[in-house]
């Protein structure tokens, strides 16, 4: 796939273990929590984790971090397969779950059990939260620390054996409780939670923290590099004890890298759960979502978000990203790859009263200007066709490039046309323009020489058909919706979506596949829905607009 960008510090890191033969196959892995959906975040991470796999001809595990079973579902790790599917990317053999080596970490709690090394704490949370000291204050031993071997074995079985309550016991690594890495002071292995879980039903009423479950499992894996975000950093001391104190079978590493944060965006599961759960967006997949699959149906392109993804590089440092680096991506593909179109998203009727009333002419039109593969599409011209009302005015100074009375303008794909007279309901309205074609304009000029001054796009009245097209812009209107006391809730775009329910398109839209991509000429790309898109009722999301337009307006 794509080339590992220079700056990716982690490749440096891979290409020096591979030329010392300190690794032979490059193993990584991605090691999502079912409790939501995919962000932009995960996005770059799977990219990072895949893409360094895949530039070093190693593999990468799908590996569902399951340990907190009350916030997981089926449904989120179906829709996390299908994300990193449709992103490009294919784990290596089957998925696996953190809870499919629930019994290997368990004889390894036993086993730093019966070396000393682990044992049961009856500390209330308040109490050991008291115990554990603060970030300047060293912690205090837990009176239970002392427990014989004897006693730590079988209080864990019983723990096991669902003979105590949720919270009133955990296991713990006696580690050192004034050590300057809180992580280090005696760090929870177990606790009791006596819920069912997804995968494992009813077999376990005790759970591993994440912690004492992802080193091991890398181990188990054989993963090599074990990259995840820079909030990890502080635990890689404990990452690394476990596996110095376990008969583990490999010996992984943990790299950490900057976590993406584009600017206007939210990439906190929590926050997302939010907005979805107050009915903020329409679900995790609402086009204005920073979810992968949001960002799916919005028409983002698997192209364009790697391609965003590999533009910003992987470094040591938590920095805030320009998202118009990400909607320039989406552009620069869509451009490239998108079909053009018309699509007439405020339509003013033009009757052009010279051309015959049952006419039909099948004009044509490249689908790509500079794209011959992708062919051309039949454009039906009549008498009657919408023009947006913003392309028309009765009276305009120079700069405005449209139709105006008594002016010409060339419709796009098709003939010149001057416009005549104005027809204006009781209110005053403009609801009809009467205007007559130029002769002989069809891709060429006028034969008196005067020139139209621009172009417009059109659909024919008769030949299209009405479509709902739904305008979505950032979900916020604050660059850092969620930085230090903002609460995100307030910087809500109010203007996320507006809703066309009556565009008029030409008749080939309406055979759109659901995901199909667009440029709707003069206005942006646009997208068939997923979802709500049919023939015989078109639906069409705006993925961007054509520049960038949120910086000077
Ligand atoms: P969130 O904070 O949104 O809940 P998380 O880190 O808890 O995210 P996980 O499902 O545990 O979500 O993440 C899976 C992997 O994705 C982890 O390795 C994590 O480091 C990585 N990841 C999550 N968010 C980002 C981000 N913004 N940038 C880069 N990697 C990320
Ligand atoms: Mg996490």
């Amino acid at each position: 796939m794509d080339d590992i960008p220079a700056n990716n510090f982690l490749q440096t890191i891979i290409a020096e273990d591979l030329a010392a033969g300190r690794v032979t196959t490059v193993v990584t892995r991605f090691p999502p929590e079912p409790n939501g959906f995919l962000h932009i975040g995960h996005a770059k991470s799977i990219s990072v984790n895949f893409g360094l796999a895949q530039a070093n001809g190693g593999h990468c595990n799908l590996r569902f971090d399951d340990t907190n079973p009350e916030k997981e579902t089926p449904a989120f790790i179906e829709a996390i397969e299908e994300d990193v599917r449709w992103l490009g990317y294919q784990w290596h053999g089957e998925v696996r779950f953190a809870s499919s080596y629930f019994q290997q970490l368990y004889d390894w709690a036993v086993h730093l059990v019966e070396q000393g090394d682990a044992y049961v704490c009856d500390l209330t949370p308040d109490q050991a939260r008291e115990y554990r000291g603060t970030l300047t204050a060293p912690g205090r031993n837990s009176p239970f620390r002392d427990r014989s071997v004897e006693e730590n074995l079988d209080l864990l079985a019983r723990m096991k054996a669902g003979e105590f309550a949720d919270g009133s016991r955990v296991l713990r690594a006696k580690i050192d409780m004034s050590s300057p890495n809180m992580n280090m002071r005696d760090p929870i292995l177990y606790r009791i939670r006596k819920v069912a879980h997804h995968q494992t039903g009813n077999d376990w009423v005790i759970y591993p923290t994440y912690d004492f479950a992802h080193g091991q499992e890398d181990a188990i894996e054989g993963v090599t590099h074990s990259i995840c975000t820079l909030e990890f950093e502080d635990h890689r001391p404990l990452y690394d004890w476990f596996l110095d104190h376990l008969p583990v079978p490999a010996r992984p590493r943990q790299y950490e890298f900057g976590r993406l944060n584009p600017s206007y965006t939210i990439t906190s599961k929590r926050k997302l759960k939010q907005l979805v759960d107050e009915g903020v967006v329409a679900g995790w997949d609402d086009p204005r979502m920073p979810t992968i699959s949001g960002m799916r149906r919005r028409g983002y392109t698997p192209a364009a978000i790697r391609r965003f993804c590999d533009m910003i590089g992987t470094t040591r440092s938590d920095g805030v990203v320009d998202v118009a680096m990400l909607e320039f991506a989406i552009r620069e593909d869509l451009n490239e790859n998108a079909v053009r179109a018309m699509c007439v998203l405020n339509p003013l009727k033009v009757v052009l009263t010279d051309y015959p009333a049952d006419k039909v002419e099948r004009l044509s039109a490249a689908r790509h200007p500079n794209r011959e593969d992708l062919g051309e599409r039949d454009l039906p011209f009549t008498r009657e066709i919408y023009i947006d009302a913003d392309d028309f005015r009765e009276e305009a100074n120079k700069k405005y490039k449209r139709l105006v009375l008594g002016k010409r303008v060339r419709l796009r794909n098709a003939y010149v046309i001057e416009a005549d007279e104005v027809v204006k309901d009781d209110s005053g309205e403009i609801i009809e323009v009467r205007a007559h074609t130029i002769p002989d304009t069809l891709g060429e000029n006028p034969a008196d020489g005067i020139k139209p001054k621009g172009v417009i796009h059109w659909v024919s009245v008769s030949e299209g058909r009405p479509a709902e097209v739904r305008l979505y812009e950032r979900l916020f209107n604050h660059e850092a919706p969620d930085k230090g006391d903002n609460a995100f809730m307030d910087h809500i775009n109010p203007q996320s979506l507006s809703v066309v329910s009556r565009a008029w398109i030409e008749p080939a839209l309406a055979d759109a596949e659901p995901e199909q991509q667009f440029q709707f000429e003069r206005e942006g790309y646009f997208v068939a829905d997923r979802y709500d898109h049919r023939t015989d009722k078109p639906v069409f999301n705006r993925t961007i607009g054509l520049r960038d337009t949120w910086t000077d307006s």
